[in-house]
């Protein structure tokens, strides 16, 4: 029994240790590619359903590794986090994006926010709206086309903090949108208790779109939840026609997904936007 219990230590701490080796490897990697510049981002449009105009830009975080290969970003996020890499990590993405709506509004683009989503780390930082601030000022972006996304996984851990946050944010004149909205446990709470702007509807409630009146009963309610807050509600993952249908007559007003465009490379998002959001 004793030879048994020393093996069964020696697997774990093998295996412990081979974890540890494998998130020291990553976060070498993690830090070279905040250096060589390997992270990009992704723009995907929302739109208006009934005018299909563009209404706003969701910035999303792509790393291409040379090993690896592309890294999906919530695996991504996931290691950044526990590597504390996520304070670098995030201030880029903010910092670009930033500059990018800077670069767009500047070639003409019409008057519509650029979203960008913070972890639940980066929402518990406290220096956290400091550095929103400082870089709206050092990027020159207006803070009212400023929207952060954020889950409710980053209220959760303290509402205090989160609710001070808000206001805080809110007074500089950032936006705020709950993501994910109905895949966690107190959405609904807190809809009374922040005061939101932008409520995102999940994608597996629409892609759960079979045509069945219990589907569309749960979308109906969470659409006119948000509207009877007088938020602007988004329906995510929109792949089909059908769905898009669905949303229409369920009085949902804005969609972002596939059906409209992919998260596309700034050249292609530039494009697009120029083409169709001029003033
Ligand atoms: P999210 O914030 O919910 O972003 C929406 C995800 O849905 C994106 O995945 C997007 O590419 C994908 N998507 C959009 N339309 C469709 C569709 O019609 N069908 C399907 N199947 N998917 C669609 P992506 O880019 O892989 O990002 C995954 C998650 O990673 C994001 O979910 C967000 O939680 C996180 N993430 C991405 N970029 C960042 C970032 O810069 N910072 C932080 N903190 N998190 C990020
Ligand atoms: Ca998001
Ligand atoms: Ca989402
Ligand atoms: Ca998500």
């Amino acid at each position: 029994a004793k030879e048994k219990g020393r093996n069964r230590y020696q697997f774990y701490s093998s295996t412990i240790t081979s974890k540890a080796f494998l998130l020291i490897k990553l976060e070498n990697w993690l830090h070279q590619a905040i250096k060589k510049n390997e992270f990009t981002l992704h723009y995907q449009p929302q739109v208006n359903i009934l005018t299909g105009e563009i209404t706003g830009v969701e910035a999303l975080l792509r790393w291409y590794h040379s090993e690896m290969g592309q890294v999906p970003p919530t695996q991504l996020i996931t290691l950044a986090e526990q590597t504390d890499l996520i304070i670098p990590v995030s201030q880029w993405v903010l910092r670009t994006a930033c500059l990018q709506h800077v670069a767009w509004l500047k070639a003409g683009l019409k008057d519509f926010p650029i979203t960008v989503n913070l972890s639940p780390r980066q929402f518990q930082q406290p220096n956290l709206v400091s550095m929103i601030k400082k870089t709206l000022e050092e990027t020159g972006l207006d803070p009212h086309y400023l929207e952060i996304e954020i889950t409710e996984t980053s209220i959760i851990h303290d509402e205090k903090f989160a609710a001070q946050a808000f206001h805080e944010l809110r007074s500089l004149g950032v936006s705020i949108s709950l993501d994910d909205f109905g895949t966690g446990y107190s959405s609904l709470s807190y809809l009374q208790k922040f005061p939101f702007h932008t409520l995102k509807i999940d994608q597996t409630f629409v892609q759960a779109l079979q045509n069945l009146p219990q589907d569309t009963a749960i979308l109906s309610a969470m659409i006119m939840l948000g509207r009877s807050f007088n938020l602007r509600v988004v329906a995510e993952g929109v792949e089909t026609l059908q769905q898009l249908e669905i949303l229409e007559k369920l009085n949902c007003k804005e969609v972002q997904g596939f059906l409209f465009s992919r998260p596309l490379k700034t050249e292609d998002a530039t494009q697009l936007l120029l083409q169709h959001c001029i003033r």
